[in-house]
């Protein structure tokens, strides 16, 4: 047995099976875009745990910085002795992020966690009970996250969910425009949208809609330009609040802070988590200064939020991203990706759609070239080709026939190219 083989098998006999697993990889060490696995084999990363190592793993100034906090205090909770690098990391979200006239954020550790809290403070801001959210949608696993979360899969027999939350289609272009144009598709999404008003709550009732501007697990599925700024207006109308989940989108990947940033329609508050702290458990809640004020004391916070360790890593994090220019990076490695991977699409018409914004980027399988018809057989292959030979990948999609890349983004030209050779490789060889 090879010390990966072991880990995996002693994995089994211990972890519950409930935790699942996307990949046979295994790590004994990581740097740039290189995990070195169990037995000293070097995997190219295009998974990022999940999009989380942005900047890289182990980027130095930020491992020096947790270092430098472990020497000083580990925790006094926010919630009862006041820390610098909590305020510090929320000034900085302000100034990169802004909402409106003044900004205020609260920082907590996980992405579920960080649209719980967006909910609590949407409702206590609004006074209303009711959430909109949309299909394909992922927000996390706690129970308000995982009942705002679309994908059956995620959610059997974990009921009953939390109740006053409403299911919008969210405008899948690729998937069902069929022969209408972008403008008469997004026409239509719209007149659903405020159909919605009329026939799925009473829209007095309302307090949030939360979308994720480009949806990560349901697919890279970017929101319309024109859907978004008819939601952001169907918001103000109804005195509705505008939440937008950038957890996956965010920190650089479509190369802005936010993905919002790119369409430049502003959110009253959102939620970010994963490349924001390099890999330590840390998220915020960003928004319009009175809506976050708007929570009462006392109702937002717990134990652990926004730990100090967590905090220096966050702030290292953005200022070694603004440093190296992580947002111009993942322009031109977004470039790279596209030019290669269209190509591609032009040979083979199990490919049915490449597309992405910035470092975003996914491949959708097929049937026929028809996008109505997703092909749920060849990722898997794909995904398991790749890990063995070299190549750390993930899947997306309600139906698992997609593929998306969520490589760090300081991945060498070198490293780049390789990774895309075998991904090339292994997609051929599914194929045919
Ligand atoms: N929102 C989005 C858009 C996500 O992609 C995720 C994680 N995949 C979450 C929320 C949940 O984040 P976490 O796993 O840190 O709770």
């Amino acid at each position: 047995l090879t010390k990966s083989q072991e880990l995996l098998n002693r994995r089994k006999e211990a972890v519950a099976n409930g935790v699942g697993v996307f990949n046979t990889a295994t790590v004994s060490e990581a740097k740039g875009a290189i995990i070195i696995d169990a037995d000293g084999r070097e995997l190219i990363d295009f998974a990022g745990g999940i999009g989380v190592v942005n900047a890289g793993h182990c980027p130095e100034p930020v491992v020096a910085a947790i270092r430098e906090q472990a020497g000083k205090y580990l925790h006094t909770s926010f919630n009862v002795v006041t820390y610098e690098p909590y305020i510090q990391l929320c000034e900085e979200l302000a100034e990169i992020l802004p909402h409106g006239e003044k900004t205020k954020a609260m920082l907590v550790s996980t992405g579920a966690e960080a649209v719980e809290n967006a909910i609590k403070i949407a409702r206590q801001a609004t006074k209303k009970p009711a959430i909109l959210c949309f299909t394909g949608a992922y927000h996390g696993r706690t129970m308000m996250a995982m009942t705002l979360t679309s994908k059956v899969s995620y959610k059997y027999d974990c009921g009953p969910f939390a109740p006053e939350v409403y299911r919008l289609p969210f405008p899948n272009f690729y998937r069902y425009h069929g022969a209408r144009d972008m403008d008469t598709f997004v026409d239509d999404e719209l007149k659903r949208l405020h159909e919605s008003a009329l026939n799925l709550v009473d829209i007095k009732s309302v307090a949030a809609v939360i979308i994720e501007p480009i949806q990560g697990e349901g697919g890279f599925n970017p929101v319309p330009q024109k859907y978004l700024e008819g939601l952001r207006a169907f918001c103000d109308t109804h005195g509705i609040i505008l939440i937008m989940d950038e957890v996956q989108s965010g920190f650089c990947r479509t190369g802005h802070w936010a993905s919002w940033q790119h369409y430049g329609v502003q959110p009253d508050i959102s939620t970010y988590a994963k490349s924001m702290g390099s890999g330590l458990p840390i998220a915020a809640v960003v928004g319009r200064a009175e809506i976050m004020d708007a929570a009462a004391i006392g109702s937002i916070g717990g134990t652990y939020i926004g730990s100090p360790i967590c905090c220096v890593a966050a702030s290292a994090t953005i200022k070694y991203m603004k440093e190296i220019n992580l947002n111009e990076k993942a322009v031109q490695i977004g470039k790279v990706m596209m030019d290669r991977l269209q190509h591609l699409m032009g040979q083979h018409s199990e490919i049915g759609d490449v597309r992405g914004v910035g470092a975003m980027i996914a491949i959708e399988f097929v049937r026929n070239g028809d996008a109505t018809q997703p092909n749920s057989e060849i990722c898997p292959q794909i995904v398991k080709g790749c890990a063995e030979n070299g190549l750390v990948i993930l899947s997306a999609g309600t139906h698992k026939n997609i593929l998306r890349i969520l490589s760090p983004l300081v991945i060498t030209d070198k490293q780049l190219e390789k990774g895309l050779s075998i991904l090339e490789s292994q997609i051929k060889k599914a194929i045919h």
